[in-house]
């Protein structure tokens, strides 16, 4: 079985080959660096792990490019940038919100589990590239320069909303946009905007001060990364139009080259009462809130539970009911582990055989899913009937051929772990080796206390420990602790 994809280009199902062999470029749209992460960027981006994750099991090397935005993200035409905006409303320099913002970003995906990409170039990075690739689509004839604006033609393009499919009459209907007064046509979008004097970040350009357009900025450092065509580009379904349909037109036009990009991937939304979640609308939940509150595994598994290309809604109940899933899916890996412990060597029995049998096929089943355009909610049912399978068996038998069980454990765990589940294994055991020494060394403490005949602070000491459920028994040969 080949891995299937959906490309938003094509609107159908295609085989995955990429361009390189076993190599995979991969850029996926990054955040606007000017407040909190919310739930809605965390399903887009935990949805891209879980697609990078899925390549690597599957053999493929992935090279994955996620950029920063830190400049020319306007809310409209002839709005104002919103890192600028915001800066000016908390009277901070731009660049400080930027980074407190990033730092922000990677400490919340880190902490959901979300490997981070290879390189996150931020647009401010690459003004140069930028203006060299302004220079030569004005050369080529596809951008034009109107008092110190710059702008791309859209006229120029025969394809141009290929990948949207909006027909060029359709582009401005029920746009509530004001259209900037030099285009010649309002469709043509600004790859370079001209500075004006209260415009705090700006750069020097051949057409004047000004800053670029947020379009360009992906294409660009796209380009640059990950060559002149590239394999998959992500980001979540309101990038469509204008901005993918957008940064196709540019490289397309710089490079001469098509298609930039092989296969276009787009997510749903996440919605919290059917409302896309979103800064501007004022309903979101931030991640840092969101940890707060529930496992970040469970966040994970309640966004794997609907396919990535569909809408999902926010709700406190299949929270706590990810939550409820992800501990059966622990307990399974406990028994386990358990059951490990008392195996015996020896060949399988055909019980065992059968029992072996039928966890394949169910591993069968989730890879299948998975290649099928990474269907996680598929593969969970999986995942799920697998543990249910695994713990039916553990009840009814006694002891168990080791290598069975060391198989079927390391199964169990390879597909959790490609899901990003299965990380805490390590931080409770850490978390746990940590409390065992710090009861030895208050234990310890209190002994010598003792010694030295500090009864008041040594008395304190005991009670403080009995109050968090541990004895101690002084004996006639010493004293020694128990869980109570
Ligand atoms: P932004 O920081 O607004 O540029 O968004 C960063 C990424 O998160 C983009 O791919 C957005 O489309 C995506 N995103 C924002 N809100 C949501 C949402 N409610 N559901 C899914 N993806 C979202
Ligand atoms: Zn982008």
């Amino acid at each position: 079985m080949v891995l299937q994809v959906f490309n938003t280009m094509s609107g159908k199902m295609e085989e995955f080959k990429p361009l390189r062999d076993k190599h995979v470029g991969v850029y996926v749209c990054g955040p606007t660096v000017y407040d909190w992460a919310h739930l809605g960027h965390a399903r887009t981006y935990v949805a891209f792990d879980m697609i990078v994750r899925w390549l690597e099991f599957r053999g493929y090397s992935v090279f994955y490019v996620q950029n920063i935005t830190d400049v020319g993200h306007l809310t409209q035409d002839t709005a104002e940038d919103k890192i600028v905006k915001r800066a000016r409303e908390e009277r901070i320099e731009p660049m400080q919100l930027v980074e407190v913002y990033m730092r922000e970003y990677f400490r919340d995906l880190d902490s959901l589990g979300v490997k981070r990409p290879d390189i996150s170039p931020r647009a401010t990075g690459h003004l140069i590239d930028m203006i060299e690739a302004i220079q030569s689509l004005i050369t080529k004839g596809y951008a034009y320069e109107v008092n110190g604006n710059v702008f791309f033609d859209v006229s120029k393009l025969e394809d141009y909303g290929k990948l949207s499919k909006i027909k060029p009459e359709a582009m401005l209907e029920g746009s509530r946009f004001e259209v900037h007064p030099d285009k010649k046509n309002p469709r043509d979008f600004a790859l370079w905007k001209r500075a004006d004097k209260n415009t705090i970040l700006k750069w020097w350009s051949p057409w004047g001060t000004g800053f670029p357009g947020w379009h360009i900025e992906c294409a660009i450092m796209g380009l640059k990364y990950l060559g002149r065509q590239f394999d998959i580009h992500g980001g979540a379904r309101d990038l469509i139009f204008p901005h993918h349909e957008n940064e196709i037109a540019q490289s397309e036009a710089v490079t001469g080259q098509k298609p930039f990009v092989k296969y276009w991937l787009h997510t749903g939304f996440l919605t919290i009462n059917g409302e896309k979640m979103a800064k501007s609308l004022g309903n979101y939940v931030t991640v840092r809130d969101a940890l707060e509150k529930y496992d970040a595994e469970a966040i994970r598994l309640f966004v794997f539970s609907t396919h990535y290309r569909n809408e999902i809604d926010f709700t406190d109940k299949k929270l706590k009911d990810a939550e409820a899933n992800l501990r059966r899916l622990y307990n399974t890996l406990d028994s386990l582990e358990e059951a490990m412990e008392v195996s015996v060597e020896r060949e399988l029995t055909d019980g065992e055989k059968a029992f072996e049998g039928r966890a394949e096929k169910l591993r069968g089943e989730f890879v299948k899913a998975m290649d099928e355009d990474f269907n996680t909610p598929r593969a969970l049912a999986a995942l799920f009937e697998l543990s249910k399978e695994i713990n039916r068996f553990l009840d009814e038998q006694e002891q168990l051929s080791r290598k069975l069980l060391k198989k079927v454990y390391d199964s169990f765990s390879e597909l959790g772990k490609v899901l990003g589940l299965f990380q805490k294994e390590k931080s409770r055991e850490i978390g746990e080796k940590i409390a065992d020494d710090l009861v030895k060394l208050f234990f310890d403490l209190r002994e010598e206390l003792r010694r030295k005949g500090e009864y008041e602070l040594s008395d304190k000491i005991r009670a403080r420990m009995r109050e968090l459920g541990l004895v101690i028994e002084d004996t006639a040969e010493g004293s020694k602790w128990k869980l109570s």
